[in-house]
């Protein structure tokens, strides 16, 4: 049985922590796809095509064999409904601590009311990048703090390109 997984999000940007579980989960499923959220009236700093760019550039300097078998698109429908038109059978998320543990729990509870057929499988987080969310690598890049630490300089430079442009 082929199994095809869906790991959805913002991926605004990508960061260490995003790699770690795309580079975890692709080992898992025999096909993964990256669903990046592209929800009307919810704007974010990069676009979501930059951000599907910038997830697959990533993606191409992974160390990982079956590069082939992981696609990234946008989607700006229910995460379920993406899941489904994709055929996949499980949905992919990470989590960091406690917090990520109620909120995730709650989503995958109604998820899985909506879609009895879609699986949830959490991925703790590793130590080394547990401790990064994107909304604060934007924070820290607002204030041309320095974000090496938590995301690629592919990525640092998009979001530096970004910003001097605003
Ligand atoms: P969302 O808006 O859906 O939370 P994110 O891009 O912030 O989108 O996160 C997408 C998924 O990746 C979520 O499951 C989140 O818990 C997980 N994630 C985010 N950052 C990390 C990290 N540093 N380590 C592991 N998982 C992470």
């Amino acid at each position: 049985m082929s199994i095809k997984g869906y790991y959805p999000g913002s991926f605004d940007p990508i960061t260490k922590g995003h790699l770690d579980i795309i580079t975890r989960s692709a080992s898992l499923v025999d096909h993964l796809i990256i669903g990046v959220g592209a929800h009307h009236g919810k704007s974010g700093l990069l676009d979501p095509a930059v951000r599907v760019e910038l997830i697959k550039s990533e993606i191409a300097d992974l160390a990982l064999s079956g590069k082939d078998t992981i696609d990234v698109e946008t989607f700006d429908t229910l995460t379920v409904d993406a899941a489904r038109k994709a055929g996949a059978s499980v949905l992919i998320r990470g989590l960091r601590d406690g917090r990520d543990f109620e909120y995730e729990q709650q989503m995958a509870g109604m998820n899985a009311k909506m879609a009895p057929g879609i699986e949830t499988i959490f991925l703790a987080a590793s130590p080394e990048t547990s401790i990064i969310a994107s909304s604060l690598v934007k924070q820290i890049a607002v204030m041309k703090g320095d974000i090496s630490e938590f995301v690629t300089p592919r990525v640092a430079d998009a979001i530096a390109q970004q910003l001097a442009g605003k």
